[in-house]
């Protein structure tokens, strides 16, 4: 039998705009695909949404109500409107008692993102699943000895929410879904319960490459650390690493960094990353800098006259 519109609201049919309203309010915290992301919800969601269309319009309420009423004439058996749709309906509303058959949960998907490093350590993640049970104290029915279920508030179903920790293993690959067995919504009357799907994206990281195994990373210094030389600080999986630069450092430099890289599930060792220099130009300079710079080209010309 169809449902009115006011039974998917859950409210009576003389209920004021405000309560259809609250309730209106109350079953979408429950169904909104946001908190809840089972098939059977967003069925509900679209119900619910289009009764609370007609039901909060004033003048689509009034048109429901009329229509309502006139076809309750076919439902009344005292009723000499006693007519060809009135023996189909009774009979087709008959309550049947039948077995329930079990019936398998839904699966639930969520996507999770983790940070490149992440993806090469392995991580775990929180996620918030809402799961829908069947009210355990009026078993679905709605309604205990007459009453509205004081538990479910008259729904038949309750929300739990829990929250599950994934195990995300290390070098895993952007996109990967892993599964959780058993973690969807809950099967019915002897039914299975669905899986929990989680979608893994990782981030991107544009400082670090990982080409055939090996980290690389491109380290820009200053003309003067070049000469110079010193200490640098340089990121890798595993964190910042300082790697010491000798002075008169050229351009597309290389040093590799030992045991920063990326981990080898089989021998348990970390790989290497290639660090290559590129000396940037500073974009600004100060009149300071600048007067130094100036002194720096005459000692060159200088030195080159000397060898002439
Ligand atoms: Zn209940």
């Amino acid at each position: 039998m169809l449902k009115s519109y006011y039974e998917i609201l859950n409210v009576n049919s003389n209920a004021t705009k405000t309560e259809i309203k609250n309730q209106y309010r109350k079953l979408v915290r429950i169904y909104h695909p946001d908190v809840n992301s089972s098939l059977e919800a967003e069925k509900i969601f679209k119900e619910i949404n289009k009764a609370a269309d007609i039901l909060l319009d004033d003048e689509k309420r009034k048109n429901y109500d009329k229509y309502r009423s006139s076809d309750k004439i076919f439902y009344n058996k005292n009723s000499s409107n006693y007519t060809f749709s009135d023996l189909f309906k009774t009979k087709k509303d008959k309550p049947k008692v039948k077995t329930p058959q079990p019936k398998n949960g839904e699966d639930i998907s969520v996507s999770v993102n983790i940070d490149f490093n992440e993806a090469f350590l392995g991580t775990y993640r929180v996620v918030n699943i809402a799961h829908s049970i069947i009210c355990p104290k009026c078993s679905g029915h709605k309604f205990v000895n007459g009453s509205k279920c004081s538990y479910c508030d008259g729904l038949g179903e309750k929300i739990l929410k829990r929250k599950i920790t994934v195990k995300i293993p290390p070098s895993i690959k952007d996109k990967t879904k892993l599964r959780i067995k058993g973690e969807g919504q809950s099967g019915l009357y002897g039914g299975k319960n669905g899986n929990l799907y989680v979608v893994v994206n990782i981030e991107k990281n544009d400082e670090l490459k990982i080409e055939d195994g090996i980290v690389r990373y491109t380290a820009q210094i200053s003309p003067y650390e070049a000469i110079l030389g010193g200490n640098i600080s340089v990121p890798t999986l595993w964190g910042e690493a300082v790697i010491k630069i000798p002075p008169l450092t050229k351009a597309n430099q290389s040093f590799k960094l030992v045991d920063v890289g990326v981990l080898n599930e089989k021998t348990n060792k970390k790989g290497d990353e290639i660090v290559k220099i590129l000396i940037q130009i500073p974009s600004e300079i100060t009149d300071e800098e600048m007067e130094l710079y100036k002194k720096l080209g005459e000692l060159n010309i200088k030195r080159n006259a000397k060898y002439c």
